[in-house]
């Protein structure tokens, strides 16, 4: 069941949900790594759902996309963004396909005849799938967030796998709780700990004790706070670690380390490691905290919630990519969420677009505030404010090019009007059967595709290379027999698939537009803190003359 040498921990949440246990995840793995030790990261999410796929981002938050066109949980992108390194599917689990692939092979005659009970078979099913990611990364450790709380139905069979692996071998499993620790009193300053003692009760009841408490909670915890609830929940000295909220989450790996995280996780796995080494990181984390500079970006969307739901959430790569390429010049980004059905309703209010430094319309589906998305773009495209399609932005730009530009009256994309005159933006041939029997799960054009640049060009520039690989999540496509039509008016397909028939950049010349750009693929789901996404790079900076 446990592979030799393989390092397990388990990171799971108490007392409420969204208090971070993805970005503590992550960042307990740049701790690990920043001393040399090679982690890997996974993602559990208990709903029946196969994968993120199918769920609305106003439900679920952001569905990121991996380079083996797996559409997962956001938290996949945090991982991605702190380690550093491309997940792949082994990385991700649901419940759904868990027991979807127990059922495979049930059907296959894979358990010899035998009854398949749910203990142990899913919680097998689940540590195997751990073991092959950490043999796939060539790892050493492996952080596995538990989505959702402890106490709930949907993840006792995960936490029946932790117990699994920790009984057979305590030495190489460490459980690590996340808990949200409220405030009461006048200054909101009374750290209250009782929640937390219940959470532990909740995981004592499935077999379990916490290794390592982290106290979420908008302040430090204090070192009265901490001695209680380590004597109260059976936690050795040193054990409880404060998690205080922060203004910047690339500061949570330093606040742990600080609080002594690394040393004790090591102390627990007895593991040695080299010294730890976080320059680069804090240094990074340092460029952007001090950047004083600011710069007014407005992002069009249309997935604009009430109550719960978070909407930030819903485009946490393409924010967190503007940070990464903002931090790297020395400016700090503000960001503006616009309503595109605002500018429908109220078209004079395209005005107030010049207030800003540059303009992103991120990936979307469907026809809800399209018409406004596409009067912000005309209206980027004629005041030269930068502009930065992210695939339906890139779809919509070639759509408001094609009607205002190449005299293409009524162009469209077929997604909205399957009668238009001009469908300059179609579905792609294989995957109308896909729509026409209803076969929605993962059957987008998903993951990484090779684009070749053209010389010269503003996006081959901004790469400084000539073939580059995107992550892809699109039905639609550039309809090849407008491009020739298109390019003649001025719009130039700056990247292209290697057989040429996919259109996966559009641009206008520089002399034209200080930066009209747009992608087919999503390149905020490649930016990375260390690593900025060259196109986000480019668009900050054209943001940056626009303001001076
Ligand atoms: N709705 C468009 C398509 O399916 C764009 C998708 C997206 O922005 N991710 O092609």
């Amino acid at each position: 069941m446990q592979k030799k040498s393989i390092k397990y921990i388990f990171v799971v949440g108490g007392v409420m949900s969204g208090v971070g246990k993805g970005v503590a995840s992550a960042s307990i793995g740049k701790i690990l790594q920043s001393r040399g030790i090679e982690v890997t990261a996974l993602k559990i999410d208990p709903y029946v759902n196969v994968d993120a796929g199918t769920m609305n981002p106003t439900e679920h938050g952001e569905v990121f996309v991996l380079d083996d066109g797996t559409e997962c949980d956001q938290d996949m992108g945090n991982y991605e963004r702190f380690l550093d390194r491309d997940l792949t599917r082994t990385n991700y689990m649901t419940t759904g396909s868990v027991y979807l692939s127990v059922i495979q092979k049930e059907r296959n005659l894979e358990f010899g005849g035998k009854q398949v009970e749910v203990v142990p078979r899913i919680p097998l099913e689940i540590i195997e799938r751990i073991n092959k990611a950490v043999i796939k990364a060539d790892a050493k450790v492996a952080i596995t967030e538990v989505g959702g709380t402890v106490g709930e139905y949907e993840n006792i069979l995960f936490l029946e796998a932790v117990r699994m692996l920790k009984i057979k071998n305590p030495h190489d499993v460490v459980l690590v709780l996340v808990s949200y620790v409220p405030a009461l009193g006048a200054g909101g300053n009374e750290l209250k700990t009782k929640p937390t003692q219940h959470a532990v009760r909740s995981l004592n009841a499935v077999g379990l004790n916490p290794d390592i408490i982290l106290a979420r909670a908008h302040i430090p915890m204090d070192e009265k706070r901490k001695e209680k609830i380590e004597f109260m929940c059976s936690l050795e000295k040193g054990d409880v670690i404060s998690a205080p909220n922060v203004s910047n989450i690339y500061e949570v790996p330093i606040n742990f380390e600080n609080d002594g995280l690394g040393d004790r996780i090591l102390k627990k796995l007895k593991m040695s490691s080299r010294p730890k080494d976080m320059k680069e990181w804090r240094d990074m984390v340092l460029k952007m905290n001090s950047a004083t500079k600011r710069l007014k970006i407005g992002i069009v969307g249309k997935y604009f919630g009430t109550g719960e739901f978070v909407l930030e959430d819903s485009y946490i790569s393409v924010i967190e990519s503007i940070r990464h390429a903002g931090g790297a010049i020395n400016y700090r980004p503000e960001i503006v969420w616009l309503n595109s059905e605002q500018f429908e309703k109220d078209p004079k209010s395209l005005k107030e677009l010049d207030t800003f430094d540059g303009i992103i319309v991120p990936g979307g589906f469907g026809s809800r505030g399209i018409e406004g998305k596409i009067s912000v773009i005309k209206y980027c495209r004629e005041n030269k404010i930068p502009y930065f399609g992210l695939c339906y932005g890139m779809q919509l730009a070639v759509i408001e090019f094609a009607r205002h530009v190449a005299s293409m009256k009524g162009a469209n994309t077929t997604e909205i009007d399957a009668k238009t005159p001009f469908p300059v933006v179609d579905i792609m041939p294989e995957q109308k059967k896909n729509l026409k029997e209803k076969n929605f799960g993962a059957t987008m054009r998903l993951g990484a595709y090779p684009a070749i640049l053209k010389e010269g060009s503003m996006a081959q520039v901004a790469y400084s290379q000539s073939e580059i690989f995107e992550r892809h999540r699109h039905r639609y496509e550039v309809n090849p027999e407008y491009a020739e039509k298109l390019e003649k008016a001025g719009l130039v397909f700056s990247g292209a698939s290697p057989d040429g028939r996919l259109m996966e950049i559009a641009e206008l010349p520089r002399t034209k537009h200080p930066f009209f750009l747009g992608t087919q693929f999503h390149p905020e789901l490649k930016s990375r803190p260390l690593n900025p996404h060259p196109l986000f790079v480019a668009f900050v900076k054209a943001c940056v003359l626009k303001k001076k």
